[in-house]
């Protein structure tokens, strides 16, 4: 391709990019195409001969974008948001065409430093204390896995890294029963173990209980154990919950265990002053994650993984194969050595363009909306008699069910399953369920970059007549 045609179909694609922003409601949230139809419909081999650009987008809109569950939309509300925004897009036109893979200082040191810059604009936003150092990882998964490596390393002296996992088996991570499924992925992998992972039961609000945690570590000394990391979680997947930092923190300070937290959604809440309360116990931190990816507008994938001291991180996950050795090194990030992959992409540049072309005062401004419309929605829900709220509300995640009075227990829950289904399947809004204490609960979550009210009230009234249609 020429640059001049280059030229000629970025610009049509621009076109198609605006469009899409303009009617991107007009398609069914959830994609209603089969197991399997996509696949079909892909020839059964690469082309020979270069095929027109052309003729790749109208495979494309015909093809590809039935199969897709459009994230965007203002009436997504499924799952946690996967948001992005104008100022993310624009950054990520930038960052592919300048394509840099910046795993070390010195393959791009603007976007190393800038890197380092917006973790230190984020730590500050999110009242974090200053002593904090942050990379930016590609999801809480991975940022996750870091920290549990990293508080295993600690713990055994950095000795699994050389000699293996055998002592790893005697080592316990904790965590409610309601944190997500990505600390018990990472504790299956690290050489810990899945056994080793200690799911606490939950108090009413589905918070961590202390006194559990205290008890869980206290038995697992006297049997020989040796307690590693503890995850709370600020927003669990489920209902948001908030685990109680500070009683927590306590815990792992007295027994010397690393303390991990999960924000991975609700940490862009402690943007604003009025929710600084979920980091109460701020300095008993290990370290943190939350995900821009989620819910501060920037488009996936961008991480925010923060320690309260890098040198453990950097030693749990360094290597210096001799082509990387540097000059600069020790005097520079080299973000290579703050987590598992050595390519990296310039996500930087993408929180810069959010975080200025918002504003700090932008951002607080529609994170406040989202959470006004959570608690709209809850209001209108619970004047609804035949409708019931099932977790208190925390932030922008309304948890509740249909509850119509001639139905037993079983029934209501089938009944809910039900209404989901048909709801998604009306490709006019998308939403999830979890299940809490056996019940079938449907979630709504008002965090998507476009919606407004007029949104969540049509949604609430498909809801209530697709309900009682049932
Ligand atoms: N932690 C929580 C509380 C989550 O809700 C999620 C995903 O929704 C994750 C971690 C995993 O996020 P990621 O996809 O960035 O790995």
């Amino acid at each position: 391709m020429t640059t001049e045609e280059f030229r000629k179909h970025a610009h049509e694609l621009v076109e198609w990019m605006a469009g899409y922003m303009e009617n991107v409601e007009k398609y069914p949230v959830k994609s209603h195409v089969k197991p399997r139809e996509i696949i079909n419909r892909l020839p059964a081999g690469p082309p020979l001969m270069p095929e027109p650009f052309d003729d790749l987008m109208k495979d494309f809109e015909e093809i590809i974008m039935p199969g897709i569950s459009h994230w965007q939309s203002p009436n997504f509300f499924a799952y946690f948001p996967a948001n992005t925004s104008p100022p993310s897009i624009l950054a990520e036109m930038i960052i592919s065409t300048l394509s840099p893979q910046c795993m070390i200082w010195e393959t791009s040191p603007a976007a190393a430093e800038l890197e380092e810059k917006m973790m230190i604009w984020l730590r500050d936003l999110i009242g974090l204390p200053a002593y904090f150092e942050g990379v930016i990882q590609d999801t809480s998964s991975t940022s996750t896995l870091a920290a549990i490596l990293t508080a295993r390393e600690k713990l055994s002296g950095f000795v699994i890294n050389e000699e293996g996992a055998g002592k790893a088996g005697t080592l316990r991570v904790y965590c409610s029963e309601q944190t997500h499924s990505s600390i018990e992925k990472a504790v299956k992998i690290c050489g810990i173990g899945r056994k080793n992972l200690v799911k606490l039961p939950v108090k009413e609000d589905f918070s961590m209980d202390p006194s559990k945690l205290r008890e869980a570590i206290e038995a697992d000394k006297r049997k020989g154990y040796h307690p590693c990391c503890v995850i709370a979680s600020l927003g669990t997947t489920g209902t948001t919950a908030i685990d109680p930092l500070r009683a927590i923190g306590e815990i792992c300070a007295e027994n010397d265990i690393w303390l991990h937290v999960d924000a991975a959604m609700a940490g862009t809440a402690l943007i604003l002053p009025e929710f600084q309360w979920m980091l109460d116990g701020r300095e008993y931190i290990d370290s943190l994650v939350f995900n821009p990816h989620k819910w501060m507008f920037t488009g996936f994938d961008c991480s925010a993984y923060f320690v309260r001291n890098p040198e453990h991180l950097i030693k749990t996950f360094e290597i210096l194969p001799e082509y990387l050795k540097t000059r600069t090194r020790g005097t520079v990030n080299d973000y290579r050595d703050w987590g598992i992959p050595l390519g990296r992409r310039f996500r930087a540049l993408k929180l810069w363009s959010v975080i200025r072309m918002y504003g700090v005062e932008g951002l607080r401004e529609k994170i406040r909306y989202h959470i006004k419309l959570a608690a709209e929605l809850s209001e209108l829900i619970s004047h609804e008699p035949d409708f019931e709220m099932l977790a208190p509300l925390t932030i922008n995640v309304v948890c509740f069910r249909f509850r119509p009075a001639r139905l037993n227990d079983n029934e209501v829950n089938k009944i809910n399953e039900e209404l989901n289904h048909r709801l998604n399947d009306t490709g006019k809004i998308y939403l999830t369920h979890t299940v809490i204490n056996g019940i079938y609960t449907l979630r709504m979550v008002t965090g998507q970059t476009n919606v407004t009210m007029e949104h969540v009230e049509k949604a609430w009234d498909l809801i209530k007549t697709t309900a009682r249609a049932l």
